[in-house]
């Protein structure tokens, strides 16, 4: 029996656990797999979420070992469109930091394992949940053999496939939209240094960030489901849509995605709780899944532990659900405009818009907006 059993291991379960475990809560988290998940999806680090790992003590690491994003800038037709400086979005963190999530939830594991060597079970693979009122019996296959844990609350941050979510009847918003697209990472041919870059052009947006080792990550919008290829297709449709070389030999990473979101209409069902991707899948365009993740564990901390205590978190807990459902919400329209964005277009709308966003964005209080909106702020 411990305080809390948090079901898996991914970022946003990990971080929940560390924020717990500092302040002295006994929690056990179970993650299926064996070893290290070894694909890099997110890379963009918001400024809230870096004052949310310094609280953990693991935001100067991170920042030492990624890249700081300080100004993105809009290209179209071979000329810069726009620029925007993250330089007013925040004190501490007036950038958003590009590291790839192995090596985020490497750096979170690590502190995990320093705050109790004994919390992260892994190749525990939970299986049924049963809440009898007072305490949560989670049942899980480990190996052969199966195992049994008790907790006064569970929290599942289980990922986009949850296990739990379906046990506990949970009612989900679905949407699939009809974008797919396909990311590469090079070596970086770009002189951009540490800015982001997006291509608005006409065949469909290109979106280029820095990564850590001189290296870019790209990602193309696909014409259409089936479309895609391999590292040299990917350079061909960089170089075509932007005029930039890379080169294929130095692909390091190659990953074609559609977009859908699931918003859960309930994250509270009796003692178990639903965070991050379990909770809110969000189209990886916009890049906030994760973020969103870890805000939802810094906004459950405080009621966990008011609930160990002993007191009543009832009115605490709806809040909870209230504000992390509306931000999850707010980041699913902020990609549905990201995508829109994005869309191939005619020569003729493209170069209105591209024309627009010119203009919208030489005004100082719509720059700053959109940056603070992008920043997550
Ligand atoms: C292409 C792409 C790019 C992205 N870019 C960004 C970005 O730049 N910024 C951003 O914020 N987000 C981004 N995201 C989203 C981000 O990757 C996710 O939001 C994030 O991984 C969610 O973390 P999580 O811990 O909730 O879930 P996950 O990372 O999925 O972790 C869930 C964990 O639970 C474990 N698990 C599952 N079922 C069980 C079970 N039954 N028992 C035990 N363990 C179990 C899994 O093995 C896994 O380790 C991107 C996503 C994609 C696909």
């Amino acid at each position: 029996m411990v305080d809390v059993l948090v079901i898996g291991g991914g970022p946003v379960g990990l971080f929940m656990a560390a924020l717990l475990l500092q302040q002295g809560v006994s929690v056990r988290v179970l993650e299926q797999r064996t070893g290290a998940e070894p694909h890099s999806r997110a890379i963009g680090i918001h400024p809230p979420s870096l004052d949310a790992l310094e609280g953990i003590g693991v935001a100067r690491d991170l920042v030492a070992e990624g890249v700081p994003i300080r100004r993105g800038r809009a290209v179209g037709g071979g000329r810069t469109l726009a620029e925007m400086s993250f330089a007013g979005v925040s004190d501490r963190y007036p950038f958003v930091l590009s590291l790839p999530q192995a090596r985020t939830a490497a750096v979170l594991e690590q502190r995990v394992r320093q705050l109790d060597p004994a919390a992260l079970h892994r190749g525990v693979r939970v299986t049924r949940l049963h809440d009898d009122g007072g305490r949560v019996t989670v049942e899980a296959a480990t190996g052969a053999s199966a195992v049994r844990h008790t907790a006064g609350i569970v929290i599942a941050a289980d990922g986009v496939r949850s296990a739990v979510r379906p046990q506990l009847g949970t009612p989900v918003r679905a949407k699939d939209y009809p974008d797919c697209y396909q990311m590469g990472d090079f070596a970086d041919t770009t002189g951009f240094g540490p800015d982001a870059a997006l291509f608005l052009e006409s065949a469909g947006i290109v979106e280029s960030f820095p990564l850590p080792g001189n290296r870019r990550r790209w990602v193309v919008r696909l014409a259409e489901s089936g479309a895609g290829g391999d590292a040299r297709w990917l350079a061909d449709q960089i170089r075509q849509r932007t005029g930039i070389d890379v080169d294929p030999a130095s692909n390091s990473m190659l990953s074609r995605f559609g977009v859908r979101s699931r918003l859960v209409r309930r994250m509270v069902t009796g003692r178990t709780v639903l965070i991050g991707d379990a909770a809110h899948e969000i189209s990886p365009i916009g890049g906030q899944g994760m973020n969103l993740g870890w805000l939802d564990a810094v906004a459950l901390a405080p009621v966990v532990l008011a609930s160990l205590q002993g007191r009543h978190v009832g009115v605490d807990l709806r809040d909870f659900e209230a504000g992390r459902k509306a931000a999850a919400a707010r980041a699913a329209r902020q990609s549905e405009i990201n995508m829109a964005l994005g869309r191939p277009l005619a020569a003729g709308p493209w170069s209105i818009r591209n024309r627009a966003i010119t203009a919208a964005a030489a005004v100082p209080a719509v720059n700053g907006f959109v940056a603070s909106r992008f920043t997550m702020q």
